[in-house]
């Protein structure tokens, strides 16, 4: 590359200095082809080389550091360990002196040789003979023509084997590439949310001005300044834009058509063990009316566990039956799966459908015959695992697919189930508690209803915070609460990656459990499990032979049986909020009072410990949710940065939550305007905006 030639954004990496063939297919493994894909690779953090600090300043060992003087020496030697070899130095400020060591620095010491002023930084260690000494120090030359003393210096995620200084030099050399750059927002829009522009905003991440004030320096390490701002709502703005895409053609096609008459309307009440909720009527009713006419339904239904969904899909798969199409629920697990379709053939035994099974442990030849079923139409109803999105399954006319538990699922699941009919109608359903705003934006393409009303006769679960102390009265208390007629869960978490070693450890548990409640039937529930013997277990459970079920979570999902009236966590800490929420949620389901007792290791910090506080004083999952986005702090923990698709490179639901609701607004204004699909188009040069991590 010769110095006049100006570099653009478009520019393929290798025209840089120091790229060839091998590091231009290292740099594109990782996504980054062009300057301007370069560009977008962000710094991880900041390091302050603003100030130095003196020797006799450092006390700490650990803490990082700047450092300002001369290279005493340098002498290199060979480790015990063949291939490694170390160089040491002394350096010197105004203050005193401090050793220094390398490993593996190769070229380092004739540079050290003939530098004369340097500024080291690193991290001071204590030293092996005492005292401290730097470890693997940074090293700039003063007088070699080095930039960047005195700056916020940008440290880069490494990609692959390209990292460190030589990553950071990359990246500066590729920044006058950023004058060519193309602002894909509407100027309008930038001024209206006071962002800055695209060049000033990654400018000022990869070199941010040195006499930039502490808040502002937070600001760029908490991702919150006016930069990481305007990254993030472009790429949510890009999400939000595909969203809408996505729902403008699915409304192209007509849905299957599905009336409700007399007669459907006759059979759904003769069919309900209860009255419906008012929110339930209202949800059915919003749904029946996207399957009258008109484009396919894709529907959304959020209710906190318990609310009563199941009952409303079951409603609708029913219309949609009588109106001779098929109908595929999918649910996240084995055990789900075979709930819902004991539970959906009970409710639709005075009517001509029958649920069918369809998972992994229905027997091949049964399995062929369902199969054959599902292919020729004979068989118009379907409650299954993934083993529904298998190739061998095909729809003869599927049109209705309603997905459980829908967070469970990849989007390439939910779209694999839907692409095996002609424009089915969808409805998905979840539990997982988001804030309103939040859930009109992550899933933008669906209409959302939210059953916001538990059924009547409900006692509020009461959850008790217990440690190891208490054990004692905790069995005493259990084996009371079986007496009265009452059923235990306790919930071990993954205490292993390996399931196999969970379940080990919860059988020896169940050993110890068995001595502490003489008289009770103790099983286990894990997922090593043959699915006949959980079936088993469960079953039991549900009559009442079983009263104790210990288990890991494979019963956190959906698992409905209203004796149930105790559930323990084990470990509690080591849930998150929602798992720890869904758990609760398993009981509470009859009429009789129930408890969660959650059970605090003792390793549980005190942030946990707040944590865990604020769960037991907080019955509602929406609200638990609004308190998580507001303690922002320990962002896994309500698996909030699960909602959105895992891919968002810049924006972090936590911390960009408002970010996304604006983002929302501007795809809507933009479509109004009918400037959608210029916007979508310049800013999928940066973002992807195909959404196919969306529910349809
Ligand atoms: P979720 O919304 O968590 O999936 P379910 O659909 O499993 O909840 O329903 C929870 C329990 O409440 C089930 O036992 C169900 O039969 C019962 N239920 C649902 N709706 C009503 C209602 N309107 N009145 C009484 N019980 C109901
Ligand atoms: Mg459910």
């Amino acid at each position: 590359m010769t110095g006049d030639q100006r570099l653009r954004p478009g520019y393929s990496v290798d025209s840089l200095k120091g790229v060839g063939v091998a590091r231009s297919r290292l740099l594109a493994a990782h996504g980054i082809h062009t300057l301007g894909d370069l560009l977008f690779h962000l710094p991880l953090r900041w390091e302050d080389r603003r100030r130095w600090v003196l020797v006799e300043e450092i006390e700490e060992s650990g803490s990082s550091v700047a450092v300002r003087g001369r290279i005493m020496g340098v002498f290199s030697r060979r480790a015990r360990r063949r291939f490694l070899t170390i160089l040491e130095g002394v350096f010197e400020d105004s203050s005193g002196r401090m050793p220094i060591i390398w490993f593996n620095s190769r070229g380092l010491e004739t540079r050290l040789q003939q530098a004369k002023t340097v500024v080291l930084y690193g991290v001071a260690r204590a030293a092996p003979k005492g005292g401290l000494q730097l470890v693997n120090p940074e090293v700039e030359a003063m007088d070699q023509g080095d930039r960047w003393v005195g700056a916020l210096v940008p440290v880069y995620p490494i990609l692959g084997t390209i990292g460190g200084p030589f990553l950071r030099r990359l990246i500066c050399s590729a920044m006058p590439a950023l004058d060519d750059l193309r602002d894909p927002l509407p100027e309008a829009v930038r001024r209206q949310l006071d962002l800055p522009d695209l060049r000033t905003a990654l400018r000022d991440l990869h070199r941010p001005a040195p006499d930039i004030d502490d808040r502002a320096v937070a600001a760029l390490a908490s991702r919150r300044s006016p930069s990481h701002l305007r990254l993030a709502f472009d790429e949510l703005l890009a999400f939000s834009l595909g969203l809408a895409q996505l729902r403008g053609r699915r409304r192209m096609a007509p849905g299957p058509c599905c009336g409700v008459d007399d007669v459907i309307r006759r059979r759904a009440v003769s069919m309900l063990p209860f009255q419906l909720t008012g929110a339930q009527r209202r949800v059915l009713g919003e749904i029946a009316a996207d399957l009258e006419a008109g484009p396919p339904m894709a529907r959304l239904v959020q209710g906190d566990v318990g609310s009563g969904k199941t009952v409303v899909a079951a409603l609708a798969m029913l219309i949609a039956l009588e109106n001779n199409h098929q109908v595929v629920m999918m649910a996240p697990t084995e055990l789900l799966a075979v709930q819902h379709q004991a539970g959906l053939e009970r409710l639709f035994q005075g009517t001509p459908w029958t649920p069918e099974l369809l998972s992994g442990s229905v027997g091949t030849a049964r399995r062929r015959e369902i199969l054959a079923g599902l292919a020729d139409a004979t068989c118009p109803f379907v409650v299954g695992t993934h083993a529904l999105i298998q190739d061998a399954v095909s729809l003869a006319n599927l049109g209705m697919v309603v997905i459980d538990e829908q967070h469970r699922f990849g989007t390439v699941q939910r779209r694999a189930l839907v692409g095996k009919g002609v424009s089915p109608h969808l409805l998905v359903m979840t539990a997982t508690p988001i804030p309103r705003s939040l859930a009109l934006t992550l899933y933008g393409d669906l209409d959302l209803s939210v059953i916001d009303e538990m059924p009547p006769g409900r006692q509020p679960i009461r959850t008790e915070i217990r440690d190891d102390g208490a054990r004692e009265r905790l069995n005493q208390f259990l084996r009371w609460e079986v007496e009265q007629g009452g059923r235990v869960f306790v919930v071990y978490p993954l205490i292993e990656a390996s399931e196999s070693i969970d379940a080990r450890a919860v059988t020896e548990y169940a050993e110890e459990m068995r001595l502490a409640l003489p008289g009770l039937r103790v099983e286990v529930l894990h997922g090593r499990m043959d699915p006949s013997d959980r079936d088993a277990v469960l079953q039991g459970f549900r009559s009442g032979e079983v009263q104790v079920i210990l288990a890991t979570t494979v019963i956190e999902v959906g698992i409905d049986v209203p004796e149930a009236t105790v559930m323990v966590i084990e470990s509690a800490e080591r849930f998150g909020l929602s798992q720890l929420h869904q758990l609760r949620g398993r009981v509470g389901r009859g009429d009789r009072q129930s408890w969660c007792v959650v059970m605090v290791g003792a390793g549980a910090s005190e942030a946990a410990r707040r944590r865990l506080a604020r769960f037991a004083d907080t019955p509602d999952g929406f609200a638990l949710a609004e308190a998580d986005l507001e303690m922002r702090g320990p962002g896994e923990l309500m698996g909030i940065r699960q909602w959105g698709p895992s891919h968002f490179r810049f924006a972090d639901l936590l911390i960009h939550h408002d970010l996304a609701v604006r983002a929302r607004a501007t795809a809507r204004d933009l479509n109004n305007d009918g400037e959608l699909p210029v916007v979508a188009e310049a800013l999928s040069r940066y973002h992807r905006t195909e959404v196919e991590f969306s529910a349809g």
